[in-house]
């Protein structure tokens, strides 16, 4: 397995309470990694990092030989780090084919974005159907769809997502996860922040559960679903 992204003992405050408190964290090439855990466990706050949005007081999260947390944000997201917000973050003024357009303006190479776009179009059918409407009309699902869709535009090399699945209906999330193993299957690494657990846990190939701010558990998807403090924490059995 290729190592394509590594966390080293990040930390992250915000004032005097520490949110994250030095997490070591490796995601291979091609794979789903879950970050799990409770309410308030830190799981968002290492993805801002991640992403260059929080500043940390410590750590590196090195990526291609780059440490990123040097970069600012627009730098990370060119570097192929690209995160998909929590609360979706779409434009709703601005039409649903409006919205894709801002998620490749930084590419230049033409004809490979016009391919993406499609397939963003055969991966999201209902944004093909509804791309001259405003983003505002659709649905919460569509409207998460459409984010996810926004950032695989920009040519991701790693996909970060906040909670993809809060706020929406169960078939809705199902769909959703189905989805992101589509987009992975195509080679895509994907960084999976969830508190649905069981379902971020049968998608991805690797986990971490973090709770306060620390990594207390890492091992493969398979195995965590059947660790009995997992089961006991956070699968309710
Ligand atoms: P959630 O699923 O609720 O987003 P989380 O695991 O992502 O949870 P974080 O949002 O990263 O957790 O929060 C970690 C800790 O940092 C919590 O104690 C939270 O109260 C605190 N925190 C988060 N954002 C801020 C902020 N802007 N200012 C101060 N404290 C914050």
């Amino acid at each position: 397995m290729k190592e394509i992204l590594r966390i080293s003992d990040l930390a992250v405050s915000y004032g005097h309470i520490e949110a994250v408190k030095g997490i070591d964290l490796v995601l291979n090439e091609g794979e789903i990694t879950a970050l799990v855990g409770a309410n308030g466990a830190g799981k968002s706050t290492a993805l801002l990092a991640i992403s260059g949005l929080l500043k940390p007081v410590r750590g590196q999260v090195l990526f291609d030989g780059i440490d990123l947390t040097r970069l600012p944000p627009h730098k990370i997201v060119r570097s192929g780090v690209v995160q998909v917000a929590e609360g979706r973050a779409i434009l709703t003024t601005l039409t649903v084919a409006e919205n894709l357009d801002l998620g490749s303006y930084a590419r230049r190479d033409k004809t490979r974005t016009a391919q993406d776009l499609e397939w963003v179009y055969s991966l999201f059918p209902v944004l093909k159907q509804r791309a001259a409407g405003l983003a505002g009309n659709l649905s919460g699902g569509e409207q998460q769809m459409l984010a996810i869709a926004r950032a695989l535009m920009a040519k991701p090399r790693i996909l970060l997502l906040d909670e993809p699945s809060m706020g929406l209906a169960p078939l809705i999330v199902q769909e959703i996860f189905r989805i992101l193993k589509e987009i992975n299957l195509t080679g895509l690494t994907i960084l999976l922040v969830e508190q649905n657990v069981r379902q971020a846990l049968r998608i991805a190939q690797r986990g971490y559960v973090l709770e306060t701010g620390k990594v207390v558990l890492a091992d493969s998807g398979a195995n965590l679903l059947h660790n009995p403090k997992v089961i006991e924490a956070y699968l309710g059995a």
